[in-house]
């Protein structure tokens, strides 16, 4: 049997098939999870069920979102765990989590997500932030450490701001390849996420957080007068208590809500 062929399923590279095989591993996400009856949880592509089968046991029930129909067909025929998952084969960055809610409990949504999509995925989930208690997910590592970065560090990019403006987030459980099958070429991580209540962040349209993101770390290694040239003159920036001669990095992510903030005043 090849190493891209796991539990009889070959392991799809479109669909971002790396499937967890280490019990320890395993054991330490669901730890991290920490599931319990009565809760909403749902899992992001279960998958050949590594996650699915240890959290089912601990809560008796679960909700999953499948893209791969064979997997989803699969799961929908396990002996063991079919009559205790609610089954929706469906793309999880189209997937409406709204429809989800039931007695205004909030969700606590977790995966080993297919990293070949990992920021739209994210992004189309912090926009459900508020429907939200808890995230648990299996990244790439560097992918984690950019999402978890502090401002003036290296990492700390676009994903960072929009990472915390909408979440407390942080590092739980590095991975190396040997957990998967087949191996992937990068280390892992799973990162915790914790969004921010609505009364906490500062209101600002995500599409114009992101906008001056982009402004911002596509030109990291120049000043923020020159990064924004076309947002605000450096008039502007002083008058918001920003350096103009200070580089992206250096803002730290309640200065980009901020100047995030100001921008859409002056757009609206
Ligand atoms: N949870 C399993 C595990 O840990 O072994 C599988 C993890 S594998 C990295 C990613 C899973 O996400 C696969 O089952 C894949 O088919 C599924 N997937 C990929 N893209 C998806 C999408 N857009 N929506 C939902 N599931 C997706």
């Amino acid at each position: 049997m090849t190493d891209n062929v796991h539990q009889g399923h070959r392991a799809r590279k479109r669909f971002g098939q790396n499937f967890l095989h280490d019990p320890q591993v395993i054991g330490r996400i669901v730890k991290a999870i920490a599931p319990k009856p009565g809760q909403t949880l749902v899992e992001i592509g279960p998958g050949l069920g590594a996650l699915t089968e240890p959290v089912v046991e601990a809560a008796g029930h679960l909700i999953v979102i499948e893209l791969d129909r064979d997997l989803a067909q699969r799961l929908s025929e396990h002996p063991q765990l079919a009559d205790k998952l609610t089954i929706h084969q469906a793309d999880a960055m189209k997937f409406d989590f709204n429809s989800l809610l039931k007695d205004g409990q909030k969700l606590k949504v977790f995966g080993n997500l297919p990293y070949n999509v990992s920021t739209p995925l994210l992004f189309h989930l912090f926009s459900y932030a508020d429907q939200i208690e808890n995230m648990h997910f299996m990244l790439q590592k560097e992918v984690v450490q950019r999402m978890t970065a502090s401002h003036g560090s290296k990492a700390y990019g676009r994903l960072s701001v929009m990472t915390q403006y909408y979440c407390q987030a942080m590092p739980v459980v590095e991975v190396g390849p040997g957990a998967f099958k087949p191996a992937p070429k990068v280390d892992s991580a799973v990162v915790r996420l914790i969004p921010k209540a609505i009364a906490q962040r500062a209101d600002v349209p995500a599409e114009v957080l992101n906008r001056v993101c982009l402004e911002a770390f596509n030109q990291r290694r120049k000043t923020i007068r020159n990064c924004f040239s076309n947002i605000a003159t450096a008039e502007q920036l002083e008058q918001l208590g920003l350096n103009p001669t200070l580089r992206p990095e250096q803002l730290t992510v309640e200065q980009f809500v901020q100047l995030a903030q100001w921008l859409h005043q002056q757009e609206s």
